[in-house]
């Protein structure tokens, strides 16, 4: 009994140590002014550093990125793991942290960002759509994902992301070359037009196997559907097991047209 009650009570004042040096961050992020360079300014950053970056190390990269934008920097995270958050967050601690909020993620995944949230030092800031997916049925009609999944993806993820992303100067992203053919040339910086701000892709030359060892040997948080044949995880209605042997992306969009949410074209 003395020990139960010992080992909650510590848990308690770990979790409130948590928060506090959450609470310390948000402070100070408050004192970091938003984007104060022009979109001429960071996309001249961003050509010079792809070349310069071309073949360096993940931590090269990332020391760069500290230096260069500090917490002007966004890591979008999918919760299928928190390797990318944990790899920058050595560099930035309690680095903001974009979960796309869709509406339609398994539980496991909902489970693995409030995991990661209460014992990671990172700021998870939750990405809504516009419309709750009742109002979207209620509007677009039910199940717009099985009719119209470029449409869906665009107002679910593609769109509030943009809107989030213009608070900062610099995107970090988990793309890896081998995820799929269109992938294949990803850069380690690169500059996106479309958001008009660096995008870093620092695991670009990552496999899944470096993505399950890095978890393992820093005991970072996974979502139980990586070990349940799901080595890639979005929203549950468009995200089925993957055969041994199959493609890592063949359960997206199964049987559609569609193998990119439009976050990274
Ligand atoms: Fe909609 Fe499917 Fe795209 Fe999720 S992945 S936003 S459910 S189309």
């Amino acid at each position: 009994m003395t020990s139960v009650s010992t080992s909650l009570a510590d848990q308690r004042r770990r979790q409130r140590e948590h928060d506090d040096q959450r609470a310390e961050h948000h402070r100070e992020r408050a004192l970091v002014l938003r984007q104060n360079r022009s979109r001429d300014q960071l996309k001249a950053i961003a050509l010079q550093a792809s070349e310069k970056f071309a073949d360096a190390s993940t931590d090269e990269v990332l020391a760069w990125v500290a230096e260069e934008f500090g917490y002007r920097t966004a890591v979008a995270c999918s919760m299928a793991d928190a390797v990318l958050p944990d790899v920058v967050s050595k560099h930035l601690p309690w680095v903001d942290t974009l979960f796309l909020d869709t509406g339609y993620h398994f539980a496991e995944t909902i489970g693995t960002r409030d995991a990661v949230e209460a014992t990671m030092q990172l700021s998870i800031v939750d990405v809504s759509p516009k419309r709750t997916v009742e109002q979207q049925d209620a509007e677009f009609g039910k199940d717009l994902f099985s009719r119209d999944p470029g449409l869906c993806c665009e107002m679910r993820k593609v769109e509030p992301l943009a809107e989030t992303l213009e608070g900062y100067e610099a995107w970090v992203t988990g793309v890896r070359r081998e995820d799929s053919w269109l992938r294949a040339s990803t850069p380690l910086v690169d500059w996106d037009e479309k958001n008009g701000m660096v995008k870093i892709n620092p695991m670009a030359a990552w496999t899944f196997d470096d993505v399950v060892d890095y978890a393992a040997e820093h005991d970072v948080v996974i979502n139980p559907l990586m070990n349940d044949g799901y080595p890639s995880i979005g929203c549950a209605p468009c995200t089925r097991r993957v055969e041994p042997g199959e493609d890592p992306r063949a359960g997206r969009w199964a049987g559609l047209d569609k193998t990119e949410c439009g976050l990274h074209s």
